[in-house]
């Protein structure tokens, strides 16, 4: 059996192998769960003339269409959009299969039917929870929830946790995917986990008080509110000697701030912290982690599970795949879910480093992997700063200054229209709290000439805040998920760009920020 194969031994194969399995698995899949049960795609490969059996290599995936966000979003005349991405099973197909009718007889009519009620069935859901739009379901199976587990016990794997750690989880208690999937992993991996629901929840210093008394030893949470209760601890004294892991999920994760967070932890009496990121996203049901590598050394990214899903990386101007190793946007398409299903979901992500499938130097696991930095389209904003046209900034390279930057913490980058008039320029605030004893005039100096070499453009100001102030500004213990960039333009500027023509049509991919519109944040 060859599907089982590549579920048994994920973590083994070359690349020649994963590939061939995968298309394998992707053409059953087509063949037997996705075409004959989603009218939505069964809609399209009939528009196209393909099928499930279009599939011979890999490479063949390039001939299905893509899926964007804007596909899933309500519109005047689909008010349920996302239902149409739901697998929604025949009976009498599946009663007429051969497989069906051998199982009846050999387990029984009940048996089989309670098989199908646990792979079809949806039971469980999370949402997307953009702010530009209505949040979008994904449902699950037991079956899914069940590849769920499996994802969740891989990730404490490749992240090395022992059967004695516990696990503080300050994820917000919400219905995503990093919450549920950590709840999982934490319960299937049988470690210790407490999940406090972060900091609108039980407040800083309610997840102070876990700390102190939960000592954990392995921290999962937003990056931003991490930062906040780490540094927070750190100046009430509170000692957590035994934490050795930081485990982030739902933001960019670069290496200044895992510095900063290995610094920190050094100020709670923990001295060998790894600060592991994970990349993962609601329309794929998944998210992957990296694995611990030397603190000299850089990530070796994030280990994808092979049988559960491909990982594409596209050029975005020709739609083409990019040759392993090259940069470009991230597609994903699952090879085993029911429930809400989407093919070649097009992130809006973009990995520097590519899609590799060598060795992994730190943990000598053999499977796909996506190194180097993940930059997200919807912090490429058009701005107006000047009379003549708009120019995108890309807010993406703005963290790396502001992480990199030994003398702030905790920052916000706000976009204003200046005086607060909608016919005026834009401007970019920097909000920053200052942690170490340089003086303010010469930490702009510096943070103003690295804004301009990273991204042609110089904050119109940089304010300095105190820690409680920072908080106040990102939202900690308000908002579920901390905020890093908001935009404070009014939304007029936007309106008449149509989000639907977004990610369709590649010539736009050059301009995103446009078409995501103003005071959009992106959480998952
Ligand atoms: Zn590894």
């Amino acid at each position: 059996m060859r599907r089982n194969l590549l579920r048994e031994r994920w973590q083994q194969l070359p690349e020649r192998v994963v590939r061939q399995l995968q298309a394998e698995q992707l053409r059953r899949y087509l063949r037997t769960v996705v075409l004959p049960f989603s009218a939505y795609y069964r809609e399209q490969f009939r528009q196209l003339g393909i099928d499930g059996d279009s599939i011979h290599t890999l490479d063949d995936l390039q001939r299905l269409p893509f899926t964007t966000k804007a596909d899933l979003l309500n519109t005047a005349t689909h008010s349920q959009k996302a239902r149409e991405f739901v697998v929604i099973p025949d009976e009498q197909v599946l009663a007429r299969r051969p497989s069906t009718v051998l199982r009846a007889l050999l387990r029984g009519r009940d048996r089989v039917k309670k098989d199908f009620e646990s792979e079809f069935r949806p039971i469980f859901l999370t949402f997307t929870t953009g702010r530009s739009a209505e949040p979008t379901p994904f449902l699950y199976t037991q079956h899914d929830l069940e590849n769920l587990i499996t994802a969740g016990r891989r990730m404490v794997e490749v992240c090395t946790t022992r059967a004695d750690d516990r696990l503080l989880n300050i994820l917000p208690f919400a219905p995503h995917l990093a919450f549920w999937l950590t709840h999982y992993a934490g319960t299937t991996a049988g470690v210790m986990m407490l999940s406090s629901g972060g900091g609108k929840v039980m407040g800083t210093e309610g997840n102070i008080r876990l700390i102190r008394n939960f000592k954990p030893n392995v921290l999962i949470g937003i990056p931003t509110f991490v930062y906040h209760l780490m540094h927070q601890a750190a100046e009430e004294g509170v000692h957590c000697e035994n934490l050795k892991g930081i485990v982030l999920a739902g933001e960019k994760v670069s290496d200044g701030l895992r510095q900063k967070l290995r610094d920190l932890a050094l100020e709670l009496g923990a001295s060998d912290v790894h600060v592991l990121a994970t990349y993962g996203f609601t329309e794929a049901k998944q998210a992957w982690p990296e694995c611990p590598s030397p603190h000299d050394q850089p990530s070796s990214g994030y280990h994808l599970y092979p049988d559960l899903g491909v990982m594409e990386v596209i050029d975005p101007q020709t739609n083409r795949a990019v040759p392993t190793g090259e940069p470009g946007e991230l597609v994903f398409t699952p090879l085993d879910a029911r429930g809400t299903v989407v093919l070649r979901y097009r992130t809006g992500d973009y990995i520097d480093g590519g899609l590799v499938y060598e060795p992994c130097p730190h943990c000598g696991r053999s499977l796909p992997r996506l190194v180097g930095n993940i930059s997200r389209r919807s912090e490429v904003r058009e701005m107006n700063l000047d009379k003549i046209k708009g120019t995108l900034v890309d807010f993406n390279e703005l963290d790396r200054v502001l992480d990199d930057a030994k003398d702030i913490g905790s920052w916000q980058v706000e976009l204003r229209k200046i005086n607060d008039d909608p016919l005026e320029l834009d401007e970019v605030i920097l909000h920053v709290q200052k942690i170490s004893g340089t003086d303010e005039a010469q930490i702009s100096r510096e943070l103003r000439n690295r804004c301009i070499a990273h991204l042609e453009i110089q904050p119109n100001q940089i304010l300095f805040h105190t820690a409680e102030e920072m908080q106040h500004l990102q939202g900690v213990g308000t908002l579920l998920k901390e905020q890093k960039l908001v935009d404070h333009r009014p939304l007029a500027k936007t309106t008449g760009t149509s989000t639907t023509g977004l990610a369709i049509a590649p010539k736009k991919e050059a301009q995103p920020g446009k078409a995501e519109g103003a005071g959009i944040t992106e959480v998952r």
